[in-house]
């Protein structure tokens, strides 16, 4: 335990911490980057990025965060391999508290949260086994891929439906597997789905197994009601069963919505709390892109570096 209070702890290493990361250092913030368990964020099981400007011939997503890294250090951010496991962020001074998992403390009078967000999957063998080899949690990152070839998407609520009607304008055939009766998703993106002629639904279906050796050609299904059995001859297999912000260690400090994404003033990245700012896919539920959250990342230094000057803590 260090007595020292630094100016600006971020936790998280998507392209949401390192830019923030960046930006801190940059402003002679002295940042320390705590990785969290997944160095790098959702992007390291991204095989390629083609759609973050400024590569040309596309990334793939583990060297594009390499990149974020190494520039977050060139300008001396202290990256730290470790997980922050406890806040206290009702120190009732001027400054926050945070722990890593190995018990160690940290203080600092700004914090930023940029713990991202996991995808759901369905917890199959087969899915696990061909995850990114034709089963894909995020239609806009790897659709293009499918371009031309039969795919399915799982799911029924607004991601689900926003993924098919996305993958519709690029494949020929769209299965939208939902195990209810009725979609979870808005009135307006359901009617998107029934208007598209290459959107299939299948009511009341269930994954039994991804096929495929080596890459996804195909995936069983069964009706819930009958027992029927099908084969889908899909190439990609795209699970759209809602993400899981990363955020639970902030609960009962940082106010959030009801699925847990943290809520920011619009127009900032300010929480709830003095000195705490939050970026990322733990704010954001509706754009989730590599590009945005780094842009919300940059907001957040910002942020922290104005609250500092404020303050008068620097
Ligand atoms: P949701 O939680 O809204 O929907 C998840 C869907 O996946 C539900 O249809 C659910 O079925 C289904 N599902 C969950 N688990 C399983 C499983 N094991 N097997 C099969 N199906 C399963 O998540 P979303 O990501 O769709 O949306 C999250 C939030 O983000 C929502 O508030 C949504 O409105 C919002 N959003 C808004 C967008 C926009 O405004 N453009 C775009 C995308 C999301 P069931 O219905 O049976 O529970």
């Amino acid at each position: 335990m260090s007595d020292k209070i630094h100016k600006c702890l971020i936790i998280g290493s998507g392209p949401a911490g390192y830019t923030a990361a960046i930006y801190a250092a940059r402003a002679n913030m002295a940042p320390v980057l705590f990785t969290g368990p997944e160095p790098g964020g959702q992007l390291i099981t991204t095989t390629d990025v083609e759609n973050y400007p400024g590569y040309p011939g596309g990334i793939g997503g583990p060297e594009m965060m390499e990149e974020f890294r190494q520039q977050a250090e060139r300008f001396g951010t202290e990256v730290r391999y470790e997980m922050i496991s406890k806040v206290d962020f009702s120190t009732g001074e001027n400054y926050h508290r945070v722990w890593t998992d190995s018990g160690e403390e940290w203080k600092a009078y700004t914090i930023i949260i940029s713990t991202g967000a996991s995808a759901k999957y369905l917890g199959l063998e087969s899915e696990k086994r061909l995850l990114n080899n034709g089963v894909s949690a995020c239609a806009v990152c790897d659709g293009f891929f499918y371009r031309g070839k039969e795919v399915a998407v799982v799911g029924g609520g607004d991601t689900a439906a926003e993924e098919a009607t996305y993958l519709a304008k690029l494949c020929p055939r769209v299965h939208l597997i939902v195990r209810r009766d009725e979609l979870r998703a808005s009135k307006i993106m359901q009617e998107r789905v029934f208007k598209t002629e290459n959107i299939t639904v299948h009511w009341n279906t269930e994954t039994e197994e991804v096929l495929g050796d080596g890459k996804v050609n195909g995936v069983r299904v069964f009706n819930n009601k009958t027992g029927e059995k099908t084969v889908l001859p899909v190439e990609g297999f795209f699970v759209a069963i809602g993400h899981k912000p990363n955020t639970d260690i902030f609960k009962g400090f940082i106010t959030m919505d009801e699925t847990g994404y943290i809520k920011t003033v619009p127009g900032s990245t300010r929480t709830n709390i003095p000195g705490v700012f939050a970026s990322g896919d733990a704010q954001d539920n509706v754009y989730r892109q590599a590009v945005t959250a780094a842009g919300t990342g940059c907001m957040a230094a910002l942020d922290a570096e104005r609250y500092l000057v404020a303050e008068g803590m620097v």
